[in-house]
């Protein structure tokens, strides 16, 4: 399907009603300014002051503004991820609603993945107007997150980026997976991933919606996408390695625990009770581990036999496949 629109602008948004009139004119200066078609994308994350309200009268005065309002509040990424399946641009830019990101700097992003082929380029704020307590460990999550993606990036979660429209179609941002999604784009394969320095302003309107749960969180989910992402169709390979390894250490452990025994028993040397032994508790929490986690390694690769998207890989090109062949 061809794309209606040079770019959609995807902004999730949460209690944002003094920024958006701002917001939604400056974005339209830039557009008419450079000759762009668009749209802007507004997703009212089940906001309770009257963001909802404001949107409705913008987009009665310019059609290009659309707006789609949640029952309640699911979160940055749910919002996310539903302006991008709504999207019908060529390019998609995402940005916060808070005026801390600037929209001059749309021109450039759609340049870099058009003429320089990026798959999505992601905003560095390198000079942040934010308090230290949310600078410093921003830095350190960076860096880990940099070390265990291997995609060379400062600034992670910033909020404006763009992306070719294939990428945002096949990436699925659920929880607060928003603050990984170079991450989860490189691992379904869109590797070309760049980085501008992008301008950031101090928060206008309102306060920040994240509060230090952000960091717990944001820790957590770095590890369940390492994890889901490594062993998501294959289970087994991670639950069956470590039982096996949990299951032999206890066998050969048990083994010895009764040859001592015979060989004591044998040349009449003093023996003790095979209970009595400390090895004998870590052969049986090692055999017994082993075990579960097996256990939990078939169920896991049951479930992941049965979901849908363990058989969903993306096939970009075709050549001299008849439809029928592959449509079973
Ligand atoms: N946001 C959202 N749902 C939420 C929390 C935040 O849509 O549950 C939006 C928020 O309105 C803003 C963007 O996500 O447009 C970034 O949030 P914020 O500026 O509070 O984050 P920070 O800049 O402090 O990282
Ligand atoms: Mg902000």
């Amino acid at each position: 399907m061809p794309n209606e629109f040079d770019i959609s602008v995807v902004i999730p948004l949460y209690n944002e009603e003094e920024s958006l009139p701002e917001l939604c004119n400056w974005i339209s200066r830039v557009m008419i300014k450079h000759g762009f078609t668009y749209e802007v994308i507004l997703i009212d994350d089940g906001s309770t002051d009257s963001s909802w309200e404001v949107i409705r009268q913008i987009s009665e005065d310019n059609p290009a503004i659309k707006g789609l309002k949640f029952n309640r509040n699911y979160g940055k990424s749910a919002a996310l991820n539903t302006g991008f399946k709504e999207s019908r641009g060529e390019v998609v830019v995402s940005m916060d609603a808070d005026l801390q990101d600037s929209p001059d700097e749309i021109p450039e992003l759609y340049r870099m993945i058009r003429e320089e082929n990026y798959d999505l380029v992601s905003g560095w704020k390198r000079k942040r107007h934010d308090p230290i307590t949310k600078t410093i460990p921003s830095r350190f999550f960076n860096f880990i997150t940099r070390k265990i993606s291997g995609i060379k990036l400062h600034d992670f979660n910033c909020g404006l980026k763009a992306y070719r429209s294939q990428v945002v179609k096949h990436v699925d941002v659920y929880g607060e997976m928003h603050r990984y999604i170079p991450v989860i784009a490189k691992w379904n394969g869109y590797s070309k991933i760049g980085e501008k320095v992008v301008e950031h302003r101090a928060r206008k309107y309102g306060t920040t919606k994240f509060g230090f749960e952000r960091f717990i969180n944001g820790f957590l989910d770095l590890l369940s996408i390492t994890f889901v992402s490594k062993f998501k169709r294959k289970p087994m390979h991670f639950f069956g390695t470590f039982g096996t390894l949990s299951f032999f250490t206890g066998l050969i452990i048990t083994i010895y625990v009764i040859g001592n025994k015979l060989y004591s028993i044998h040349y009449s040397l003093p023996v003790r009770d095979v209970v009595e032994q400390p090895l004998f508790f870590l052969a049986l929490v090692a055999l017994i581990i082993g075990v579960q986690l097996f256990l939990t390694g078939f169920i896991a690769e049951m479930m992941a036999m049965k979901s849908q998207s363990s058989n969903e890989y993306l096939i970009v090109e075709k050549t001299g496949v008849k439809e029928k062949v592959i449509a079973k």
